[in-house]
């Protein structure tokens, strides 16, 4: 087994959820995996290591748990793109619609440098609304998107058109 087939036996997916006809993949079996959560970090940041990274933008929610160890890991800082209503001060907002309903995703203004580089960080890409809407946030904030990194691509719903300008990389294909 190669180190990304490991990973892909510790998702479970479970039908029906969150909504009929979706077929969830659960990570948390993964993430409660030492060793499966070490490989999935390390194999998250292999094609962006020496790329000169300043921020990971993790989407709410789960790009935060694997975001935040991204970042560490390319010796870069985090930033969250949050559900609407959660930042304290001035954010600017984007709106699409997802998988299963319609969202809204906020950065704060000031949440990065014009010009730094980004690396965009979420579990999966389905539709690639979410990280698209992601993508339109950092680039009204002035910052350069080097890339975008997924633990999960559901090739079938081919995410990556929502990203033509983006070099997305996933690590578990579907
Ligand atoms: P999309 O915008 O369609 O690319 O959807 C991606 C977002 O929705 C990510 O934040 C995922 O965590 C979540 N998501 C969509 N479909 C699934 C799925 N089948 N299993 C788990 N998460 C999903």
């Amino acid at each position: 087994m190669t180190p990304a087939e490991r990973l892909r036996a510790r998702i479970r997916e479970v039908p029906d959820f969150p909504r009929p006809g979706i077929l969830f993949k659960d990570i948390t079996p993964l993430l409660q995996d030492a060793a499966a959560l070490q490989t999935a970090v390390d194999l998250l940041a292999e094609p962006f290591e020496g790329r000169a990274v300043d921020t990971v933008v993790g989407i709410e929610s789960r790009g935060f748990i694997l975001g935040a160890p991204l970042a560490l890991a390319l010796g870069a800082g985090f930033q969250p793109a949050r559900k609407a209503g959660k930042l304290p001060r001035e954010t600017l907002r984007e709106s699409f619609e997802l998988e299963y309903g319609n969202e809204q995703l906020e950065m704060h203004r000031d949440a990065l440098e014009p010009g730094q580089r980004v690396l965009l960080c979420d579990d999966l890409i389905a539709t690639g609304g979410t990280a698209a809407a992601t993508s339109r946030l950092v680039q009204r904030i002035g910052a350069e998107i080097v890339g975008a990194g997924f633990l999960v691509e559901l090739e079938f719903l081919d995410g990556r058109r929502a990203l033509p300008e983006i070099e997305v990389h996933s690590v578990i294909r579907y």
